[in-house]
């Protein structure tokens, strides 16, 4: 299978099973509509394909480019067969808990409109996690971690630093428990930003691998949506501290996140704005809301969207050639070494691999199950876990999923979000239609950017 677009100029062919990526001129890049799978290789190129090219490029170009074609796909790198349907057939995933989503507060300081989290309830009574319940969590994680060395634990919320002793507690805890047990505790910790301080910022740069800070882009946009109960907005008191912590982590190992709605479909700005605030590591992310809301996406918004992206892109190598590159999250990928196959398959590993945990203790596939009772899958203190819902998350993966089958951004995408997916088709392997368009658009964009990037070195 393979997918050809065109971005920054770039005649880009993309070959899906080998993940080979090539860029080509123009006579290769429409020989390319004329030629059907399974390719076979001939002598010269069939009158089929020659016939509708040969009025616009000349007889020697196009059999120098069907050559060039024939050796591609002779290397492996153009038309190769799916080598991953073997390893989905025989899909038998037995996996171990890697990472813990530690919901410690379900309250929260602000209000943002678009919370999925009920502005912190999560649809149930505001709530602390206790450091008792914490380290059961941590407990429970060792204990169905396998042979796995490095465990992840994200603190998440409503807003953590509401309940921050208990981070720490639990955090010295796994530090302990983890010199007994032979693991290595890595901490993430997600935060609006209000609360931070000196003391706060310290204890996250000694400990915590990874800060996520959550901001929508400018004043006006944070502000619209991310603002205190008395109605005022957050965005004058997290700049300063979030630039703080981002420069006392010398611009790594952070990332400023935000979130993309109707009322500001022109994101790229806001993007750009984080960068202009001197952030290095950034993510603006679209919003997943139902239709009824008047901030949610929907299929008009589609199109503004990818050009918004693509806007996005062309600014990004321009600051980029200039010394002013920043990083985009959903801009990274890897054409070299990507993940293995089992993970381009099937993703993040939630409700098997990767499970939250409220305050109450209760476990859920991930945080965006947190609060459907359907999805409980236990609780920390009885140490067990549902493992029909935990066999079918494990079971689920690209060939598990129609739709991903035939998308060329299936071993970037892995399937895509299962919450998403449940939420608005019913099925963990119905995946989100609006989520795949920007999904396959993002990543048309990354790969340019660094097909561009290698060929300006
Ligand atoms: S900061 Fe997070 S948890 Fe709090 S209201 Fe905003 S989105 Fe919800
Ligand atoms: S973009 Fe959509 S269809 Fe394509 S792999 Fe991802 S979830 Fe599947």
């Amino acid at each position: 299978m393979i997918h050809k677009y065109k971005q920054l100029g770039l005649n880009i062919v993309m070959d899906v099973y080998s993940g080979a990526v090539h860029v080509v001129d123009d006579v290769m890049y429409d020989m390319l509509d004329y030629i059907n799978e399974p390719f076979q290789v001939s002598e010269t190129c069939p009158y089929e394909v020659v016939k509708p090219l040969k009025n616009k490029y000349g007889y020697d170009e196009i059999e120098e480019s069907y050559k060039e074609i024939c050796g591609l796909y002779e290397n492996g790198q153009l038309f190769t067969d799916d080598c991953y349907k073997d390893i989905a057939q025989n899909w038998n995933k037995q996996s171990v808990v890697k990472a813990l989503c530690l919901h410690v507060a379900h309250d929260c300081n602000l209000r943002c409109k678009y919370c999925f989290a009920d502005t912190g309830e999560f649809h149930g009574g505001r709530s602390l996690m206790s450091s008792e319940t914490g380290k059961k969590a941590i407990d429970f994680v060792i204990a169905n971690s396998g042979n796995r060395h490095n465990i992840e634990i994200d603190y998440f919320g409503g807003e953590p630093l509401m309940n921050f002793e208990v981070v720490k507690e639990i955090t010295e805890y796994a530090k302990e428990q983890g010199k007994l047990h032979n693991k290595n505790f890595r901490f993430t910790i997600t935060t609006n930003g209000i609360l931070l301080n000196d003391e706060i910022k310290s204890y996250i740069n000694e400990n915590m691998s990874n800060v996520v800070l959550s901001i929508d882009g400018t004043k006006e946009t944070n502000d619209r949506m991310r603002y205190r109960v008395d109605g005022s907005g957050s965005y004058d008191t997290i700049v300063p501290k979030f630039q703080d912590l981002a420069e006392s982590r010398n611009q790594d190992n952070y990332y400023v996140r935000g979130t993309f709605t109707a009322h500001n479909v022109d994101f790229a700005k806001d993007v750009i704005h984080l960068a202009d605030l001197g952030f290095k590591q950034t993510s603006v992310e679209p919003v997943v809301a139902p239709e009824t809301e008047d901030y949610a996406l929907t299929s008009k918004h589609i199109d503004t969207v990818l050009k918004e992206y693509d806007k996005l892109t062309e600014e990004y190598v321009k600051r980029y050639g200039e010394g002013k590159g920043f990083n985009f999250f959903h801009f990274m990928v890897d054409l070299d070494q990507g993940p293995c196959a089992v993970k381009r398959l099937s993703g993040c590993g939630a409700g098997h691999e990767y499970l939250a945990v409220t305050p109450e203790g209760d476990i859920y596939p991930c945080h965006q199950f947190v609060g459907n009772t359907d999805f409980k899958m236990g609780n920390v203190y009885d140490g067990t876990i549902d493992n029909e819902i935990k066999t079918h998350f494990e079971r689920s993966n690209v060939y598990t999923k129609e739709k991903c089958k035939s998308c060329f951004a299936k071993f970037y995408c892995s399937g895509g979000c299962s919450a998403n997916a449940f939420n608005f088709n019913g099925d963990i392997n119905k995946p989100y239609e609006l989520a795949c368009e920007f999904e396959k658009k993002r990543l048309e964009c990354s790969i340019a950017i660094e097909a561009h990037k290698k060929l300006s070195k």
